[in-house]
């Protein structure tokens, strides 16, 4: 067996177990977490990469007119693609909110 027909295997494999409702049980999180991963390994195309330039954008944008609530220092976002953003002075990290019609 080759590497691909490996992964289909195990991919069939952790299917019956879902069927069976096993990852729904408390020690079976990881088997929806393998799932998804061996998916991703055969089909990556089915997870297409997000562009977050826009986005990156918004949040650059967003962060030269607020400053930190509880400082007053300037704001950043984590990471790259990330909806998050920290103060560089006092470290509070703030979770930016999807609004509809906007990239924030
Ligand atoms: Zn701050």
């Amino acid at each position: 067996m080759n590497d691909r027909e490996i992964l289909h295997q195990r991919l069939i494999c952790l299917g019956d177990m879902m069927g069976d409702g096993l990852h729904l049980e408390r020690d079976g999180r990881w088997i929806a977490r393998e799932y998804k991963r061996v998916l991703k390994a055969l089909y990556p195309e089915i997870f297409p990469k997000r562009n977050t330039t826009e986005r990156d954008t918004a949040i650059v944008e967003w962060c030269k007119d607020n400053l930190c609530k509880d400082c007053g220092g300037k704001i950043k976002q984590t990471r790259k693609g990330s909806m998050r953003v920290v103060c560089t002075e006092c470290g509070v990290k703030r979770q930016l909110k999807v609004r509809k019609h906007s990239n924030l």
